[in-house]
Formats: C-alpha cells, sequence, structure tokens
C-alpha cells in the first residue's frame, strides 16, 4: 500500500489526511507546531466551506465545537450607514465562523480511528530526500528521514516544501497586513453577528462576534509599507473615534478588555505549477489566499475533495509513481480556473476597499448621496458575492 506524507496540519493537511487514511491509504501527518494554541488565520466558513465539509460526511462533527452564524454584512462609511445585506443571501445556509483549534483536534482524533495514521506534532519539515529524480520523502528537524511515495506540502503560504521543491510563487504586490483583536462582546453583537465594516478618515477596520463565547474579533488593516506603531497605541480611543456613538460606547467601557493585538502578515499570490515527480502542494503552499471575505479556508477544503477524487483510485490500487505523478497535474488542473477566479475577485473588493479608504472626495460624496446610491451599490456587491460564497467550479467528493 502506499505511503503519503502530508506535511502541515492546517485545515488543508487534517482534511486530507482523514480522507485519505478514511479509505486505507497510509499517512503521516507532520505539524511544527506542538499543539493547537496557535494563531489561526480566519474561521469564517462559506456556505461552499459548509458544503465541502458535508460532503466529507462531517456535519455532525460541527455540533460538538463552538460555531457561530452571522446574522449579516454592514458597512459604515464616515460614521454613516451606507448598506446592510441579511445572510443566508440565497444560500441555503448562511456564513459560519468555526473554531479552528477545536476543528482540527477533532479531524485529527477521527483519523487516528483508522490503521494506517500516524500524527507527528511538535516536528517541522526542513528538507526533502530524493531519488531518482523524484521527491521520496522528508527530513524532520530532528534529523529522522522519512520516505513515501507521495509528499504532500499543505505547509502554508511560506511552504518550506514549495521552497525545497523550487517551485516557484507568482505574488500580488503586498499592500496591506491585518491587526487582530480580540476584546469583550457587546450584546449588540449577541443578539445581531454583523459583520460590521467601518471606513472613516483613511482607517478601515471590521468586527463581528468570533465563534468563541463572549469575544468580539476585530480586523485593522495597515500599510504594510508604513509601519504602524501598535504596541504604543491607545486603541480603544482609535476605534471609538471612527465608530457610531453605541459602538464607541462598548470600546470605552470595554478598553481593559481589548487584547494586545496580533500582526497577521498577508501573502497573496499562485503558483503556476504546483507539483514535481513525488509531490503535491495544496492549500495555502500552492495559492495563498486574501482574507477578504473569508475565502482560504473553503477553498483549501475543495482543494482537498478534488484531489482526494484523484488520489484515492491510484493509491489504492498501488499505482506506478508515474502514474501518480500524472495524477498531480489533473489535479491542478482541475483546481486552478476556480482559484483564479476567486483571487480576481479577493482584488477587486480589496480595490474597492483602497478606494474608498483613500480618496476622502469618493467617502464624502458616497456619504452625502447615500439615500441615491445605497440601493445601485447594495445591489452590485450583492452580486459580486455569488461566486465567493457558493464557490465558482462544481466540486463533488466522487470517492
Ligand atoms: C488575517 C487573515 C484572515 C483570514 N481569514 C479567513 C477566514 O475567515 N476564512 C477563510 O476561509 N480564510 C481566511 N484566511 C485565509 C486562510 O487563513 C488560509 O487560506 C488557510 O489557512 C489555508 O489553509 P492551509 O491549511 O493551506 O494553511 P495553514 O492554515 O497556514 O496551515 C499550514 C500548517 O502547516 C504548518 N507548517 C508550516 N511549516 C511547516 C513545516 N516546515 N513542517 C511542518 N508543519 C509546518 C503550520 O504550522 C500550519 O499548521 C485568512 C487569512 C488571513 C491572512
Amino acid at each position: 500500500m502506499a505511503q503519503i506524507i502530508i506535511v502541515g496540519a492546517g485545515r488543508t493537511g487534517t482534511a486530507l489526511a482523514l480522507l485519505l487514511v478514511k479509505h486505507g491509504i497510509n499517512v503521516t501527518l507532520i505539524e511544527a507546531a506542538k499543539d493547537f494554541n496557535r494563531v489561526f488565520r480566519g474561521e469564517g466558513l462559506m456556505p461552499s466551506g459548509l458544503d465541502a465539509l458535508t460532503q466529507m460526511g462531517l456535519s455532525a462533527l460541527l455540533e460538538d465545537i463552538p460555531t457561530r452564524k452571522l446574522d449579516g454584512w454592514e458597512f459604515i462609511i464616515n460614521g454613516k450607514p451606507l448598506f446592510r445585506v441579511d445572510e443566508p443571501m440565497g444560500a441555503s445556509r448562511p456564513c459560519t465562523l468555526v473554531s479552528q483549534p477545536p476543528l482540527l483536534k477533532a479531524l485529527i482524533s477521527e483519523a487516528q480511528t483508522h490503521d494506517g495514521f500516524v500524527f507527528i506534532p511538535g516536528v517541522a519539515v526542513k528538507d526533502l530526500l530524493r531519488s531518482d529524480n523524484r521527491v521520496a520523502g522528508v527530513v524532520l528537524s530532528d534529523g529522522r528521514q522519512l520516505t513515501a511515495d507521495l509528499v504532500i506540502g499543505a505547509d502554508g503560504r511560506n511552504s518550506i516544501v514549495r521552497e525545497r521543491t523550487g517551485l516557484k510563487l507568482i505574488k500580488q504586490p503586498k499592500n496591506i497586513d491585518i491587526l487582530w483583536f480580540k476584546l469583550a462582546a457587546s450584546p449588540q453583537f449577541v443578539d445581531d453577528n454583523v459583520f460590521l465594516t467601518i471606513v472613516n478618515s483613511e482607517r478601515v477596520f471590521s468586527i463581528f462576534h468570533g465563534a468563541e463565547s463572549g469575544k468580539l474579533h476585530l480586523a485593522y488593516v495597515i500599510s504594510a509599507i508604513e509601519p504602524t506603531d501598535y504596541k504604543q497605541t491607545n486603541w480603544a480611543e482609535i476605534f471609538a473615534s471612527l465608530s457610531p456613538a453605541w459602538l464607541a460606547e462598548h470600546f470605552r467601557h470595554h478598553a481593559d478588555t481589548i487584547e494586545s493585538p496580533i500582526k497577521l502578515s498577508v501573502v497573496v499570490g499562485r503558483c503556476p505549477q504546483w507539483h514535481a515527480p513525488g509531490i503535491l502542494l495544496l492549500g495555502d503552499a500552492a495559492h495563498p489566499m486574501s482574507p477578504v471575505r473569508a475565502q482560504g479556508i473553503n477553498i483549501a477544503l475543495r482543494d482537498v475533495i478534488v484531489a482526494t477524487n484523484y488520489l484515492v483510485p491510484i493509491l489504492s490500487a498501488d499505482a506506478e509513481h508515474q502514474q501518480i505523478d500524472l495524477a498531480l497535474s489533473q489535479i491542478q488542473t482541475e483546481r486552478e480556473p476556480e482559484i483564479i477566479r476567486a483571487q480576481q475577485l479577493q482584488l477587486q473588493e480589496a480595490a474597492q476597499g483602497e478606494l474608498l479608504r483613500k480618496n476622502s472626495l469618493v467617502r464624502s460624496l458616497l456619504v452625502q448621496f447615500a439615500p441615491l446610491l445605497s440601493k445601485i451599490i447594495k445591489n452590485s456587491w450583492l452580486r459580486r458575492q455569488h461566486e465567493m460564497r457558493q464557490g465558482i467550479t462544481q466540486v463533488n467528493l466522487k470517492v
């Protein structure tokens, strides 16, 4: 039976490991982090991501971990409401926040019930083994060498597997990073969990109630070029000064609950080629996604479904290495159109945000003419959301 190594137990790596071991394929999953207490970039699942979990037979698992649905999306410009759209926006279920540590833990526990699954946490992959011009395994940071018929790099945007294979990543120009805050929840978000985006005086942030009880999450956009001295700042006052009165009061009243921000660097791009003999990149390792409109986890889960469709039949049949390598290019060919389109849509959304942030005339015209324009802007925004919520291509688990 073929031996697979998956590098990285993020959303891509854990979901793929589970689907492969369920089909009797031997998988070793290697994760650099010791535990699940690391920082996860986002927890928003769109209807397409929820559908992917359902297809994987994992819906029941969501009942035992903290989740919270979004009730809507609202935009406030210079203190004035521009428009609001309620979930689920024509889909069968709303965008839902899913706590990532328990989700990953549950996926790994489920994989551990199958023979042939080995999980190695707390050890990083630092190099690749080669044999006959093909990747033949990995070298771990503790010196161990593990061999495999196929290595899958699911090690995220700064993938070492990608780097060691020499697969190129074409990056989009980097404009923004994100400061991620958590603070005490306000009852308003508990009752009506709106993803509220506030644009005011060249500053932008989004705020919503996360999956875990009692915590608001706040993503504040900073320039990647001009450094922000974010450690010394009175954030409660800054957020309050940008917010409508009810929210400003919450920031001031709960200033002491605002946790120190974590800077999350944003890398966006795509590898022209995701594979080489003996190796396949998936998820952010192949195509790091922007945070705009919560795409990356959803796209990663859909990568996993397509990879499973191609890999299970050949790996279960103990295929030759040549046949495995042929399947790798088929996986990229099937997934690439959705990735290209999703990244284009994210770029368009980000460009609209940047226009609003940087152009005070546009902001004041929008506010002035909001009663006339808001319906047109809302409809145009809604039209752009469909593909990012429901997925762009047909993705069905066939095995
Ligand atoms: C600020 C921000 C917010 C976001 N919010 C959302 C959101 O709400 N919804 C959404 O769908 N997407 C969101 N995204 C995108 C999303 O985070 C990524 O697209 C997604 O995490 C990709 O999953 P992955 O499993 O491919 O990579 P990752 O989640 O990055 O997982 C990679 C794993 O590999 C491990 N690893 C790395 N190197 C090694 C090594 N050498 N050896 C062993 N293990 C290694 C890492 O520790 C990690 O566990 C956001 C992105 C950003 C920047």
